[in-house]
């Protein structure tokens, strides 16, 4: 739903290991898991995300402390991934994880807009929605609140645009009033402002 594609090509590797860079994979990633796409704050903010080895460190040792193999996960997909890795991602025919810094994973997926469900588009999606358990119902219930927040925009819009065109002005008024309450209450429901690690952990 609020996947990105993640640029790591231009990352500049630096001295240190890999939890020194935990702020900046989670800006990279803009604060969301890489998988699921969650936001970092319903989960009690960066704290609470791990830093994901894309290529697993149990796998490729190397790439520990590459700048350009970590990712930010939410700690359930981050522990249904654990140390799988069944191949390499060049092709998207088999099974494997896409490289989120090759892909968005907005276009891997179709969203059933019954049932808010994904459904992978290729063998490799497939694998990812299954083996990360991306239909649980925790990101079902988000992708329903996202799209129907998007309803209600679009119906505020649509009536907007109807009682611009009466003549009977304390109905208009009236109306307007209303619908800017119900923007106001829309808004602070999905008001997400990043916390910084400096403002979560105590002094
Ligand atoms: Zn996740």
């Amino acid at each position: 739903m609020n996947w990105v594609q993640i640029d790591k090509k231009s990352r500049v590797q630096k001295d240190g290991v890999y939890t020194d860079w935990k702020q900046q994979v989670s800006d990279d990633c803009q604060n969301r898991c890489v998988y699921c796409s969650i936001h970092e704050n319903p989960w009690g903010g960066i704290d609470h995300y791990h830093i994901e080895h894309f290529r697993p460190k149990s796998k490729f040792k190397k790439l520990e402390n590459d700048i350009t193999n970590l990712y930010h996960a939410c700690p359930v997909c981050n522990r249904f991934k654990s140390d799988d890795w069944p191949n390499n991602p060049i092709n998207l025919d088999e099974i494997c994880y896409p490289d989120p810094s090759d892909h968005n994973y907005t276009d891997l997926f179709e969203l059933d807009q019954n049932d808010f469900t994904l459904v992978g588009k290729h063998v490799a999606s497939r694998y990812v929605v299954n083996r990360l358990y991306l239909n649980r119902p925790q990101l079902v219930y988000e992708r329903r609140e996202q799209v129907l927040k998007i309803r209600a925009e679009e119906l505020i819009a649509e009536t907007t645009s109807l009682i611009n065109k009466t003549e009977d002005l304390t109905l208009s008024r009236k109306v307007s009033m209303l619908l800017i309450e119900m923007y106001q209450h829309l808004n602070v429901r999905s008001n997400i402002a990043p916390y910084r690690l400096i403002e979560i952990r105590k002094k």
